[in-house]
């Protein structure tokens, strides 16, 4: 594999600057398209047409090609990084570090929107045209986002068994809810780690081949990116347009503010501190990444090219990539928690409802914990939103205000959440010193 970490490293390079110019000409494209159909109000028919029937099967396409891999993936990382570790007691270092830095990394997000939102005030700078238009218009939505909230069950010794062990692990993996599955890829590797030298190291070889042939259709997927990326923002934007941006300006632009705040300074920090790299090299190597993860809004849809980056372009052992990345995609939402939080601010601010500074203290805590049970697809926060909302006494209908312009959020807030993963990794990694030397000496090869 590493052989070919080379000459994989130079097309990447070149793949993300593709995907990153198919990005912004999706973009152009989408808006000139927007601009046509409301110029010529006949072209905006065919406009659609296109977007629905062609750009969106193709960006399926690419999508699909990565959701195919992504539960053999997360369960044969996750079972050879706990297989090579060797040792169980090294497993607890690595689960106590990855789950501190996850908490430190999400508690900071929310802090940080928060602040904000309480300096800049932009719930109080809705006008009240506004404010009716958007749950006009949006009133059914957030009726759909309130009906997924009351299936939610509270958080109870019952539901927090039934979340990690339920009676079907087939059809969790079929809803696409890892928890389970992650749970049990954990107990197969430690399981595996009591087995004689030489079953290990054919499992781990098998895994191995595994986890190779997944990231071979990743790279496949990736290749069609170009293609992909912008037909899903060109339909994306169609679709959504900019317009809410505007009229939800203020608060739209905090958000973005705090994200990037969180993205390029605190996780630069975590990262120098925490793992020595510079975030400049950090940045540039995690392109396509970032940009995968805005594309598709989904962390899950992101992982499989998650754990091939980290792994060929930062140097990320195996091990430690197939532990923390999937657990990651799974818990580790900085930027959904970033977000809950100032949506709850912002519909407070909108109802005239203050949130006392102990209110705001228990949400630091609550959306960090709703994030941990958001799952890695687009739009997955929202039912949770409206549970917070109705947590702190306010009107669950107040999601609509932000349903207009959530689809383009939910983009950068992907973002912030894998990073943050990535992030993790690498720190994890340098804490636990993790070079082959620290593998079980059986299986330190197979990386
Ligand atoms: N789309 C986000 C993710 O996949 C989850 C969310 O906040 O809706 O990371």
């Amino acid at each position: 594999m590493n052989s070919n970490a080379g000459s994989a490293s130079i097309s990447t390079d070149r793949l993300a600057t593709r995907i990153l110019w198919g990005l912004v000409i999706g973009i152009v494209l989408g808006l000139l398209a927007r601009w046509l159909s409301s110029a010529v109000p006949s072209t905006d028919k065919q406009i659609q047409w296109l977007a629905v029937q062609v750009l969106d099967p193709i960006g399926k396409v690419f999508l699909r090609l990565l959701f195919f891999v992504v539960v053999p993936l997360v369960f044969a990382s996750l079972a050879l990084g706990v297989l090579q570790l060797g040792r169980l007691d090294k497993l607890g270092k690595m689960a106590a570090w990855t789950f501190l830095i996850f908490a430190i990394n999400m508690a900071v997000g929310v802090v940080l929107g928060l602040v904000l939102m309480n300096l800049v005030d932009p719930g109080s700078r809705l006008d009240e045209v506004t404010q009716k238009r958007m749950l006009a218009q949006f009133g059914q939505g957030a009726i759909e986002a309130k009906e997924k909230a009351a299936q939610l069950t509270g958080l109870s010794f019952d539901s927090i068994v039934e979340m990690f062990l339920p009676r079907n692990i087939l059809r969790s993996v079929v809803d696409f809810d890892l928890l389970p599955m992650i749970l049990f890829a954990l107990l197969f590797g430690m399981a595996g780690t009591t087995l004689a030298t030489s079953r290990r190291q054919s499992l781990s070889e098998s895994l191995e081949t595994l986890i190779e042939v997944m990231t071979r259709i990743v790279h496949w997927a990736l290749m069609l990116a170009p293609i992909a990326v912008p037909a899903m923002i060109f339909s994306v934007t169609v679709k959504f347009g900019l317009e809410f941006l505007q009229s939800l300006a203020w608060f739209v632009g905090v958000v973005l503010v705090a994200m990037v705040f969180q993205l390029f300074i605190v996780m630069s920090a975590l990262l120098k501190i925490g793992a020595g790299r510079s975030p400049v090299i950090f940045f540039r190597a995690i392109r396509t990444i970032l940009i995968t993860a805005f594309s598709t809004s989904s962390s899950n849809a992101t992982l499989p090219t998650t754990i091939q980056v980290s792994r060929d372009k930062l140097g990320i052992s195996p091990s430690t990539a197939g532990f923390v990345l999937p657990l990651g995609a799974t818990m580790n939402m900085s930027g959904t928690a970033l977000y809950e939080g100032c949506v709850v601010l912002f519909v407070a601010q909108i109802y005239g409802i203050d949130l006392s500074i102990a209110q705001q203290a228990t949400l630091v805590l609550l959306a960090v914990l709703s994030a941990v049970a958001v799952a890695g697809v687009p739009g997955a926060s929202l039912p949770l939103i409206v549970g917070l909302l109705v947590n702190f006494g306010l009107p669950g209908e107040g999601v609509a205000m932000i349903l207009g312009i959530d689809r383009l959020l939910d983009m950068a807030r992907t973002v912030l959440n894998v990073a943050g993963d990535v992030v993790t990794a690498c720190i994890v990694d340098k804490r636990l010193g993790m070079s082959s030397a620290d593998l079980a000496p059986e299986v330190s090869g197979a990386g």
